[in-house]
């Protein structure tokens, strides 16, 4: 498994949001704005393919969205009426232009462009095949997959072609793709990953999350449903279920932490359902304690819910600097230590003689977390207890989460008692499964027919892991050295 090492090493990272544009004369502005709002789903690269009724034109680069769609000169060069866009984490394929999306392609019918949230679980074994029949990859990216079984397809439509191809793949994945006609958007049969469609004026907007839509002043219509392949055109916007029905199984990890707080996925809040998920922890860890403290950012929303429900005050202990940019930390043990300073600083008046709650949203290799609880004590809190609103992460992740191998998630190696001793704490509590599936507005988790995807929790993997050789996932030989 390739495992990004860059910046903030303890949480999970969402790999990549997509975002589309059909109908409207500033397609590519629209585009990118959509990319700003949703760079924390990726911010290794971004990428804009257009289209003006003649040709296709294309901008893609390393970097932030801002760093890449800035100036005049290459938005002016990004005419057309249709666009699709892409911001990129790298999970599968290395770090390397050739790998940024959308990832453009040739083939009978004319052109296509394709971007793509989340990681084929099977595309190791048909990128064999597909070379073995005479395929030419250029990238390293499980994206390209999909372009060669398009490609190859016998079907006589691009649609026909496309569905062809994605009943071939395993996996999780939210697509957007640009062709000469359309922009279309599919999410995979489970639904993993989210994908929703908007409107603004004549125009249709297809986007990784809400809050994207918000941006552009766009009204939310709906979630693309899983299994569903929504195609905007002159005609409008048409739906096909081409695929078998399954049940349903989203990212239960997207309401943890992935997706933006203001964001709404499947009718639900995320803002809403981390308040629920701390209100939750703290109905089933309480403790007496003086003050709820979040570690900012992500575990915020969790820590106003334990508060709320405990009636022990919610206080901003933990402040963080917002200036801190990713490339000034570099992936060395040392320099991640001294990152963890960089970013958040103890405010002493609130912690000093206190007994402190610390709500943080997960752990990953328990790194920061550490160093957090030091700089509490250092700060003179009499007492540190940790609430945690997810369950232990046992399990890496394959459908399109930057995860480290199993043998780094430190809740894979240590039980909950070694955990606090590890981290200094005088307790430490995760929210049960069940406790998570409460705060969604289930019983609890159903064993037989889980509602969402946790695999991460429970290794109850819902796709079946076809390139995962004993836990580690075959990637693809390349000969050719990152640009
Ligand atoms: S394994 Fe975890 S992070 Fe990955 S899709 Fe499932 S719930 Fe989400």
């Amino acid at each position: 498994m390739v495992t990004p090492d860059r910046g903030d090493t303890d949480h999970f990272h969402d790999e990549c949001g997509v975002f589309g544009v059909f109908g409207h004369p500033d397609a590519a502005a629209l585009t990118a704005l959509g990319l700003h709002a949703l760079q924390h789903r990726g911010q290794e690269a971004a990428g804009i393919v257009t289209y003006d009724g003649e040709q296709f034109n294309a901008h893609r680069g390393m970097g932030l969205v801002g760093d890449n769609f800035s100036s005049k000169e290459t938005m002016a060069k990004l005419r057309g009426h249709s666009a699709i866009g892409h911001v990129r984490y790298a999970t599968t394929g290395e770090v390397a232009l050739r790998n940024v999306q959308p990832l453009f392609f040739e083939i009978e019918f004319g052109g296509l462009a394709i971007c793509h949230n989340g990681n084929l679980t099977n595309s190791y074994q048909l990128r064999k095949q597909l070379v073995r029949r005479g395929s030419l990859f250029h990238t390293t990216s499980d994206t390209e997959v999909i372009n060669h079984l398009i490609a190859t397809s016998e079907q006589s439509t691009i649609i026909d072609r496309l569905v062809d191809g994605l009943r071939q793949v395993e996996g999780a994945y939210s697509l957007a793709a640009l062709t000469q006609e359309s922009v279309i958007g599919v999410r995979d049969p489970l639904g993993v990953r989210p994908l929703v469609v908007g409107k603004l004026a004549d125009a249709w907007i297809i986007s990784s999350e809400t809050c994207a839509l918000d941006i552009i002043g766009a009204d939310f219509v709906r979630d693309v449903e899983p299994g569903e392949i929504v195609i905007a055109d002159a005609k409008g916007l048409r739906s096909l279920k081409p695929f078998t029905k399954k049940a349903e199984r989203f990212c239960i990890f997207e309401y943890i932490y992935f997706a933006r707080p203001d964001s709404v996925v499947d009718g639900r809040s995320v803002y809403e359902a981390r308040k629920r998920i701390g209100r939750e922890l703290a109905r089933e860890s309480p403790t007496d304690a003086d003050v709820v403290v979040p570690v900012p950012d992500s575990g915020v929303p969790a820590a106003i819910g334990y508060a709320q429900e405990s009636g022990i005050p919610f206080e901003l202990g933990i402040i963080r600097n917002h200036y801190v940019g990713r490339t000034f930390i570099e992936p060395t043990d040392q320099i991640r230590h001294l990152g963890v300073r960089l970013k958040h600083n103890a405010n002493r008046a609130d912690l000093e003689g206190k007994r402190v709650i610390l709500v943080d949203d997960s752990i990953v290799r328990g790194t920061t977390s550490t160093k957090i609880v030091d700089m509490v004590r250092n700060a003179g809190a009499r007492e540190v207890h940790m609430r945690i609103s997810s369950p232990p992460i046992t399990n890496p992740c394959f459908y399109g989460i930057a995860t480290p191998d199993r043998d780094q998630l430190l809740a894979a190696r240590y039980d909950v008692d070694a955990m606090a001793r590890l981290f200094g704490v005088d307790s430490l509590a995760f929210i049960s499964i069940d406790g998570l599936y409460r705060a969604m507005g289930q019983p609890r988790r159903d064993e037989a027919a889980p509602r969402f995807c946790d695999a991460c929790f429970t290794g109850d993997y819902p796709i079946p892991l076809v390139d995962a050789d004993d836990g580690k996932v075959m990637v693809q030989l390349s000969l050719l050295a990152p640009a």
